[in-house]
């Protein structure tokens, strides 16, 4: 993977008691940022919002619908987007009325821009709306995400993609056919000290890499939430915070995996991980040589990002959550600006949908069906003691 981009949120959750640079762009036709690649046929159409009005105005900000109003949108998205230039607030999707109620006052909402899951594809008419942001549990995510394509809205969609790498298949379909633009809420691809370590791990700053250490875990409290149900959220840990630590061997190496083997940890609360696992710890190899171990937990916290390098080191830690991050080399601080994580996001999306230019790859829908295709690796991996070989 070339060139990407929650303590508090963790901290949420244990106090309840329960989570490159952009590539340059190959497209032809954006002298006037107007156009955009229909990935089916590859022609350039005008990019417009549902008025028919060019996008790329100067001042222009997006209206986002958050689908979901839980934890990240709440506390993160929702006040993120009050930060934001090129987008806005502009409705919401929930099942609880009384959370429609409260949003409308907060952040001014008109009646009219809001929806629940059953009226959710009217928003097909509504011309304040261009993004739909879902932010549902992960088995949720294929519906929505289908649905939001098909009322012709470009979509962003919360990590892990999806449960199986045959929904994301669905989901980038769906935004094809609508010639509608898909990107996964990879936060940190739009983050300086991540972006820091990419490059310099990408670049080989400290030489070629030998060996990776990513972890993510955090201690999970109410084992009713979703989260602990395996059907909602297609696994454990790995599902929710592993994947950071996926994402980040990736990203730092800059290469593909080309076989993975996994291990489960014994359960020390099998009451509470009836359905998910609790602990697990897997090991890439990289086509360079380069070699990757990870740990995820539900049990126990950690997040780390260490890279040993031919002549060096460097590591982020903390490495995933909202920041700030931190960063060091063997030569020293990482020195990067902190920054609002959902705003950069939102913001950088957003400018790229403005601009009519197409999203970078690293952040898009095959970006998470990559993620999503590695999980479900590391589980058949850890199941059958195997090193499974991923070689195309
Ligand atoms: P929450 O459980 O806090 O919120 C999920 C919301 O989804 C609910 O509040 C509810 O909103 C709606 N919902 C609809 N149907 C259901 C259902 N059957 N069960 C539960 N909720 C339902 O989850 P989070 O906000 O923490 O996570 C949502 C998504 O965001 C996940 O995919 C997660 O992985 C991702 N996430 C990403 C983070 C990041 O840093 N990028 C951080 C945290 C989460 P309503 O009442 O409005 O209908």
């Amino acid at each position: 993977m070339k060139n990407q981009q929650s303590n508090s949120r963790r901290t949420f959750l244990r106090n309840l008691g329960t989570g490159a640079s952009a590539l340059s762009l190959p497209l032809l036709g954006y002298a006037d940022n107007q156009f955009v690649q229909n990935e089916t046929s590859g022609l350039y159409s005008l990019l417009t919002n549902p008025n028919g009005e060019p996008l790329g105005q100067p001042g222009r900000k997006l209206g986002i619908a958050l689908v979901g109003l839980g934890y990240y949108s709440k506390n993160l998205l929702a006040p993120a987007l009050q930060e934001t230039k090129n987008c806005r607030l502009a409705g919401i999707v929930t099942g609880t009325p009384a959370k429609a109620e409260e949003w409308m006052k907060k952040y001014n909402i008109p009646k009219e821009n809001v929806y629940d899951y059953k009226t959710f594809d009217r928003i097909a008419d509504n011309k304040d709306i261009d993004v739909i942001y879902v932010v549902l549990p992960n088995s949720m995510h294929e519906e929505y995400v289908v649905r939001a394509a098909q009322a012709g809205k470009h979509v962003i969609c919360e990590k892990p993609m999806a449960i199986t790498p045959k929904a994301c298949q669905n989901m980038i379909d769906a935004c094809k056919k609508a010639n509608k633009q898909l990107a996964i809420g990879y936060r940190l691809h739009y983050e300086p000290f991540t972006k820091e370590v990419m490059r310099l791990g990408q670049e080989k700053v400290f030489g070629p890499i030998k060996f990776v250490e990513a972890s993510d875990g955090f201690r999970i409290g109410d084992p009713t939430q979703w989260r602990m149900k395996k059907a909602m959220a297609g696994g454990g840990p790995l599902m929710d915070v592993g994947i950071y630590a996926v994402q980040g061997a990736r990203y730092v190496t800059g290469e593909e995996p080309i076989s993975v083997t996994a291990q489960f940890s014994p359960k020390t609360e099998p009451e509470k991980f009836k359905e998910v696992e609790e602990t697990m710890f897997w090991q890439f190899q990289f086509p360079s040589g380069a070699v990757s171990n990870s740990t995820t937990s539900y049990t126990a916290g950690v997040e780390r990002l260490y890279a040993s390098c031919e002549k060096g080191w460097f590591e982020l830690s903390p490495a995933f959550g909202y920041g700030p991050l931190k960063g060091r080399t063997s030569k020293g601080p990482i020195e990067q600006p902190v920054v609002n994580h959902q705003a950069m996001h939102m913001d950088g999306v957003c400018n790229d949908l403005l601009a009519g230019k197409k999203l970078p790859d690293h952040v898009t829908g095959g970006e998470g069906k990559r993620d999503v295709t590695l999980l479900q690796a590391i589980y058949q991996a850890a199941e059958t003691g195997k090193k499974i070989n991923l070689r195309a």
